[in-house]
C-alpha cells in the first residue's frame, strides 16, 4: 500500500492555491460566506472519510490485475464484484432489477458487427445489380429482414410544415421501397447546423409511418463519396435501411424515366417544392442480414432507503468504473479516470449509511461503458430501476484525483440545472474551504450528461485533465488522496442537503455545452502535442464525444492552446463541416480525410461559427502517445 511523502504536503499547497485561484473566475470563500450569512445557518454534519480506505479502493481498481477495466473484459467484472461487495458491506441493499447489485445488459460492440451473405439488393426493371460493401451497405440503424416493393423517389423523405413542404404528399408509398437524398435543402437549417428533418432517425420514422417497406438513402452531390460505415449500436428505427452509391442510384432513377439526381436535387433546393415520383417499372427487393457480437456489461447499484416523507424520491450518487483496458500493449490503469470517482462513490455510500436519518432515498451507482459512449448511464436512464421523475438529482464524480496538482482545480458543473444547486454548493464549498470553477451546464463528456438529458438536475465534479489523461501513466501513486477525500466529503454534504431538503431541486434547462479546460494536457508526454509520435496527425482540438457521427458536422468542444487549430483561429464550440472541400461528420471522416497527410501539412478547414461560415488553414501536427 503506497504512502508517499507527497501524501503529507498537498494541504499546504491547497491553501496557497486558494489564495491565487480567486482571481481566475473561481468562487471565493469570503464572497460566499457573506452571502451565506444572510441565508441563516446550515446544518453542520460531521463526516470523516478514511484516507487509507479511500486509497485502498483505488489501489485495487487500478491494479494491473484488473487490466485497465475495459468494458466486456474479465478485469471489469472483478471490479464490479468488488464494488458490489463494498456496497453490501456498507449496508446498502441490492439495487439491480433482479434483486442483485447489478443491472446487466448486452449491447452490440460497434466494431464487431458482421454483414451476412444473405444481404442483397436487386432492382428489377433496370440493369443495375449492386454488390454489398462496394455499391451499398446497410445503415447502422437498419433492422434486419426481407423487403420487396415498387421503387418511389421521395426527395429528402421529409415533411416540414414550417416550409409547407411534404415529400409524401400526394404519393402512395405503402408497401413500397422509397429512395431519398441525405440531409435537407441547404436553406432549411437557418443558423443551426441542421434540423431534425435531416436526421436518419426522422427520415426512417417518417418512411415507416407512411408505410414504406424499406428505405434507400443516397448522398447529396456535396457529400463525400464513401458509404457510411456499418456500425450498429443496437438502436434501430423499425425499417430496413440502405446507403446506396450515388452513381448507381442515378442509373436506377433514369431507368425509371426520372431526371438526374443533380437536377432533382437542384429543383427541390431552389424551387422549395417536392419532386416525388414513382420510378416507373422498377421494383426493389432484397434482404438485410447481419450479426453483432454482443457485449455483456453491468452497472453496479446499491440503495439506501430514506426514512422521511420524501422517501419515494431518490438522489443518485455515481461515477463510472470502466476504463480503457489495454491499448498498444499497455495497461491503462485509470487510477484518476475513474477509480478516483468510484472510490468516492463507495466512501460516500458508507458515510451515508452511517448517517442516522435521511429523508430521501439514495442510489449509489457505478456505471460501465462510459469510455465507449456513456453506454451504462444511457442504458440506465432508458431503463431506470425507479421512475426517472422520482430522481430528484444526480451527482457524478469523474476524475477527482488530481486536485491541485500543477494546474488542476475543481470544476463543479451543472449548477444551473437544479434550482437550489448554486446556493447549496457555494455554501458547502465555502464551509470546506474548497475553491471551484462553476459552470451552469451539465452537457458534457461524462455520465451526468445522460441524466441531464433525461430531465434530472445533475451536478458534475471533476479536477480536470492532465498529461496522463487516457494514457498508461494514469496510476495510483499520482492520485492526490487528500484532495480527493476533501471533494468526496464535500459531495457528501451537498448530497445530504438535497436528500434532506424541503424542496427537491427543480429541473432547469441549460442548453449550452459545459466548458472543459484542456490546457493542462499541452506539451506533456500524454498530450496530443507532446511525446513520441504515434502515427497520424492532429489539429489540436478535442471533439464532442457525444456528437452523433450520423449527423452533419463535427463539433469542437475545446481548441488546445498552441495547436494548429488554435493558431489558425479556431474557437471552442466551432463546428467543422468540411476539410479540403469534403464534408466532415466525425472522427472517422477526419481520419479518412487526413490519412495521407504528414505533420506540417496544411489543410483547409471549413467551419461554422453561429451563422457564419469560414475556412481556416490549419497546420497539422504529429499525433503523440
Ligand atoms: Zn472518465
Amino acid at each position: 500500500m503506497m504512502q508517499s511523502s507527497k501524501y503529507r504536503w498537498p494541504c499546504s499547497i491547497m491553501i496557497g492555491v486558494i489564495a491565487v485561484a480567486a482571481s481566475r473566475g473561481y468562487v471565493s470563500a469570503a464572497e460566499v460566506a457573506a452571502k451565506g450569512a444572510a441565508k441563516g445557518a446550515m446544518v453542520t454534519r460531521a463526516v470523516t472519510i478514511s484516507h487509507e480506505e479511500y486509497l485502498g479502493h483505488i489501489a485495487l481498481l487500478a491494479h494491473d490485475e484488473l487490466g485497465g477495466r475495459g468494458t466486456g473484459s474479465d478485469g471489469i467484472d472483478l471490479a464490479a464484484g468488488y464494488i458490489a461487495g463494498q456496497f453490501a458491506a456498507a449496508g446498502l441493499s441490492p439495487g439491480g432489477p433482479d434483486g442483485t447489485y447489478f443491472q446487466e445488459f448486452t449491447f452490440p460492440s460497434r466494431s464487431g458487427a458482421k454483414i451476412l451473405e444473405d444481404t442483397a439488393l436487386r432492382f428489377d426493371g433496370s440493369d443495375v445489380q449492386p454488390a454489398v460493401n462496394t455499391d451499398f451497405l446497410p445503415l447502422s440503424f437498419s433492422t434486419m429482414g426481407k423487403f420487396d416493393g415498387d421503387l418511389v423517389f421521395v426527395g429528402y423523405g421529409a415533411t416540414n410544415p414550417d416550409k409547407d413542404y411534404d415529400d409524401y404528399a400526394g404519393i402512395d408509398v405503402d408497401g413500397k421501397v422509397v429512395i431519398m437524398l441525405r440531409r435537407e435543402p441547404p436553406d432549411w437549417p437557418g443558423d443551426s447546423r441542421f434540423t431534425t428533418h435531416a436526421t436518419f432517425e426522422s427520415k426512417a420514422k417518417l418512411a415507416k409511418r407512411n408505410g414504406a417497406t424499406a428505405m434507400i438513402i443516397v448522398n447529396r452531390d456535396d457529400d463525400r463519396g464513401e458509404l457510411r460505415r456499418f456500425r450498429p449500436d443496437g438502436e434501430t428505427y423499425g425499417i430496413p435501411a440502405i446507403h446506396l452509391n450515388r452513381d448507381l442510384a442515378e442509373k436506377v432513377l433514369s431507368a425509371g424515366g426520372l431526371a438526374s439526381l443533380s437536377d432533382l436535387q437542384k429543383g427541390i433546393d431552389e424551387g422549395g417544392k417536392p419532386a416525388s415520383a414513382v420510378v416507373a417499372g422498377v421494383r426493389a427487393s432484397g434482404e438485410i442480414a447481419y450479426e453483432t457480437n454482443d457485449i455483456t456489461a453491468r452497472n453496479v447499484l446499491g440503495v439506501l432507503r430514506g426514512t422521511g416523507p420524501h422517501a419515494d424520491e431518490y438522489v443518485v450518487i455515481g461515477g463510472h468504473y470502466d476504463h480503457l483496458g489495454v491499448r498498444r500493449g499497455e495497461i491503462h490503469n485509470g487510477a484518476d479516470d475513474n477509480a478516483s470517482g468510484t472510490a468516492g462513490v463507495i466512501e460516500i455510500a458508507k458515510a451515508l449509511a452511517r448517517t442516522p436519518k435521511r429523508d430521501r432515498s439514495v442510489i449509489c451507482m457505478a456505471f460501465t461503458g462510459e469510455e465507449i459512449g456513456l453506454i451504462g448511464s444511457k442504458y440506465y436512464t432508458a431503463n431506470p430501476t425507479v421512475p426517472i421523475d422520482s430522481i430528484a438529482a444526480m451527482i457524478n464524480m469523474d476524475m477527482i484525483g488530481r486536485h491541485n496538482d500543477s494546474t488542476n482545480k475543481l470544476d463543479i458543473q451543472g449548477l444551473g440545472t437544479g434550482s437550489v444547486f448554486k446556493e447549496i454548493v457555494e455554501r458547502r464549498a465555502a464551509e470546506a474551504g474548497i475553491e471551484f470553477r462553476p459552470d451552469d451546464s451539465a452537457k458534457g463528456p461524462s455520465d451526468h450528461d445522460s441524466f441531464y438529458r433525461a430531465g434530472v438536475p445533475s451536478l458534475f465534479f471533476f479536477t480536470g485533465v492532465h498529461p496522463d489523461y487516457h494514457g498508461p501513466g494514469d496510476d495510483t501513486e499520482k492520485v492526490n488522496v487528500e484532495g480527493a477525500v476533501a471533494i468526496a466529503e464535500l459531495v457528501y454534504q451537498i448530497a445530504m442537503d438535497i436528500i434532506d431538503g424541503d424542496e427537491a431541486p427543480q429541473y432547469v434547462e441549460v442548453d449550452q455545452p459545459a466548458h472543459i479546460d484542456f490546457s493542462a494536457m499541452m506539451g506533456s508526454p500524454g498530450s496530443p502535442m507532446g511525446g513520441p509520435p504515434r502515427g497520424g496527425v492532429v489539429m489540436g482540438i478535442l471533439p464532442d464525444r457525444t456528437d452523433d457521427p450520423d449527423k452533419p458536422g463535427w463539433r469542437v468542444v475545446a481548441v488546445m492552446e498552441g495547436g494548429g487549430a488554435a493558431t489558425a483561429g479556431m474557437k471552442d464550440g466551432d463546428v467543422i463541416i468540411a476539410i479540403d472541400g469534403k464534408a466532415i461528420n466525425g472522427l472517422d471522416d477526419f481520419r479518412d480525410q487526413t490519412k495521407d497527410k504528414k505533420p506540417g501539412d496544411v489543410i483547409a478547414v471549413k467551419i461554422r461559427r453561429g451563422d457564419e461560415e469560414m475556412t481556416l488553414d490549419v497546420t497539422l501536427a504529429a499525433r503523440s502517445g
